[in-house]
């Protein structure tokens, strides 16, 4: 591990990093001209001038749309990946090609306020990501991307408030796990119709595996392990119309689950004892294949197998938005993963955080500004007890119930620091829950801590059905839980200085196309009382 990763140093190297990616030196302008000729989907440029250097292609070079990310108050990442066949390696020569990006105020580009060109580069699969800053605070922008001749469909977003501000009003919306094979991704639709301010992704925005003969939709290719093979899965999902309108409609938030790698590994460990150093291989290609494909900040470019994606962002007075990474450095889950009654569960040692990041994150939580303190993050940290099913299996292991001093010591953090109006956000486990969450999940009198709202899936685990068979068995030993439903769909989240309120939103046949979505519950939070209010 590198000094790039602890949580305090990144900024300076990073800003200088960011200014060598946005501009072609002579020598790669003479090398691109060079390969630019020799292209397969590309026309020769016939003149020697830099513009006429441009590809000029024989199919959209942004057939995976645009997105934008990590709104600051003066800056918002905006994301393209030139990939004009993008199922067999994106389809572009192995040189830097300039990518002209402009940012407006209007949906039209009438009023331009920034402009400017990057590169896109062979060795980040041609991805491009441009921190744009010098932007005005808490506001509504347009972009686009232009390349050889072609433009890219603009994208709507929008900036942070300023830190102090005091704001009336966020509206964000909560998803993760869209397994492609399950079915359409009407939910992301839905939600691109809703114009969020932001969006945060809870993780598995793929899935790894091989194409299922029986599923509604099939993936393409065999099971994910090199960085092309990661990349052609990010290109499949990405061509998908609704996940495309989603990006397109609001900036995305996002952290990885499992699934961007592979089903429930956990740090170095995957599932099927490979030794470290070599799953470190995979990993370093899943990581990199990530970066590549989500609007992030130049800190998030890997190091080797190590991305660093643990961050905050500020939303005025009103919300401070800290965001976990629960795979890369947690500790192997306890009793050999799967459902456990464990006792290694409740040892000391169990992180699923790792030191850095929980130093990190318990000093972050103590420099409260907004009025809401919220952790965006993958797997429910709330218990969820399965005795009534099995008494020997009482426990998911790959949820924080398999770390479970890891978890009192974040409860333990939140009541130090006073933070009485936190709301955790998780997924994973593909329903609906809005869970209050206790110091001791076995003691329904103990202290109440803050909320959790777990987004069910866009897709993943099929139609499903109001309530799940497992759930009906179980709701009696989580009386915690104050809201669950078993169908596909996403959180709608509306945030003022008084109260949150969360839509839980939901469609009821994903097998099909296009149906239209509706609100299955919704509950409230009320600033300074940790609790869900069924509404
Ligand atoms: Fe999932
Ligand atoms: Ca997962």
């Amino acid at each position: 591990m590198t000094t790039r990763y602890q949580p305090d140093n990144p900024c300076r190297m990073i800003r200088a990093y960011d200014r060598t990616l946005a501009r072609l030196s002579r020598r790669e302008w003479l090398n691109a001209a060079w390969a630019l000729g020799a292209a397969a989907v590309l026309q020769p440029a016939l003149s020697i001038g830099l513009s006429a250097q441009a590809p000029r292609f024989s199919a959209d070079p942004f057939p995976l749309g645009v997105a934008s990310g990590d709104p600051l108050s003066n800056a918002v990442v905006i994301w393209t990946r030139l990939a004009p066949e993008p199922l067999a390696g994106g389809g572009m020569p192995m040189t830097n090609v300039e990518v002209a990006w402009e940012v407006a105020r209007d949906d039209r580009f009438a009023s331009v306020v920034q402009n400017g060109t990057t590169v896109a580069r062979p060795e980040l699969g041609h991805s491009v990501h441009v921190d744009v800053t010098g932007l005005a605070p808490d506001r509504e922008y347009w972009y686009r991307f232009r390349v050889g001749g072609e433009a890219s469909e603009a994208g709507r977003t929008r900036t942070a408030p300023l830190d102090a501000a005091r704001i009336d009003r966020l509206r964000f919306g909560v998803c993760g796990c869209a397994h492609y094979e399950f079915g359409y991704y009407t939910a992301y639709r839905r939600m691109a119709e809703e114009h969020f301010d932001f969006v945060v992704h809870t993780g598995d925005y793929i899935y790894e595996g091989r194409a299922n003969p029986r599923a509604v939709r099939q993936h393409r290719g065999d099971v994910c392990y090199s960085l092309s093979d990661y990349r052609a899965r990010y290109a499949q999902y990405k061509l998908d119309p609704d996940l495309r309108a989603l990006h397109a409609s609001a900036p995305f938030v996002v952290v990885p689950d499992d699934h961007e790698v592979m089903d429930n590994y956990a740090g170095d460990h995957d599932a099927r004892d490979t030794p470290p150093e070599v799953f470190f291989l995979r990993r370093a290609a899943a990581y990199q294949a990530y970066y590549e494909h989500m609007p992030l900040r130049a800190s998030a470019i890997p190091d080797g197998s190590h991305i660093r994606l643990y961050r905050r962002l500020q939303f005025g007075s009103l919300l401070d938005l800290h965001l976990l990474d629960t795979r890369q450095w947690r500790s192997d889950q306890a009793c050999g993963d799967g459902y456990r009654t464990c006792a290694d569960a409740r040892a000391s040692t169990q992180t699923i955080m790792g030191g850095a990041q929980e130093s990190w994150l318990f000093r972050s939580l103590a420099e409260r500004r907004g009025r809401w303190t919220m952790i965006g993050q993958q797997v429910p940290t709330f218990a969820i007890d399965r005795r009534s099913i099995d008494p020997n299996a009482r426990f998911s292991m790959d949820r924080w119930d398999g770390y479970v001093e890891a978890r009192r010591r974040l409860y333990g953090r939140l009541r130090e620091v006073g933070a009485r109006s936190t709301i955790v956000l998780s997924g994973d486990i593909h329903q609906h829950y809005a869970s209050e969450l206790k110091m001791d999940f076995a003691d329904p009198k103990s202290a109440t801590v803050g909320v959790e709202l777990t987004n069910s899936s866009i897709s993943s685990g099929g139609d499903g059905s109001e309530v799940s068979m497992d759930w009906q068995r179980i709701r009696g030993d989580n009386p915690h839980v104050k809201f669950h439903s078993n169908r596909r769909g996403y959180i709608a989240c509306t945030v003022t200085p008084e109260e949150v309120r969360a839509n839980f939103r939901i469609v009821e046949r994903i097998s099909v196309p296009d149906e239209s979505a509706r609100t299955a519950g919704s509950v409230v939070v009320e600033a300074g009382h940790p609790a869900v209010n069924l509404d």
